[in-house]
């Protein structure tokens, strides 16, 4: 089986692993936070529309959901 390392846990990231694994690929995804960001609607946080929890999805269900490895790899 072909064994792809993605690096960042953004928009790009996340859909490269999604779409791998649906190929069957296996999948490693590293990234320095826990929490896929939404960055569209973050816009509505400083107005109180939604909360930085709103736009935040934790990775580790992410990759649980599409069966792709974590590594968090914090910076110091
Ligand atoms: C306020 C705002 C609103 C936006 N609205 C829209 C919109 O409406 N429509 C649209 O198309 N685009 C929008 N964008 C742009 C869109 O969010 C970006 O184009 C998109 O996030 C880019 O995705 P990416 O995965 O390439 O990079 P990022 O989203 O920046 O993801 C990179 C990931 O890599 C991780 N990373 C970085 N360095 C390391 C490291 N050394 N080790 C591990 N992980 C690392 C980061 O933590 C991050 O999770 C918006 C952007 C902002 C800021």
């Amino acid at each position: 089986m072909s064994k792809v390392l993605v690096l960042g846990g953004g928009f790009a990231g996340v859909e490269a692993a999604i779409y791998l694994r649906k190929q069957e690929i296996e999948v490693t995804l590293v990234s320095d936070r826990d929490y896929f960001y939404i960055y569209p609607t973050s816009i509505w946080i400083p107005t109180g529309e939604v909360t930085k929890e709103d736009v935040s999805v934790p990775l580790d269900k992410l990759a649980m959901k599409h069966g792709f490895q974590l590594i968090l790899n914090f910076r110091t």
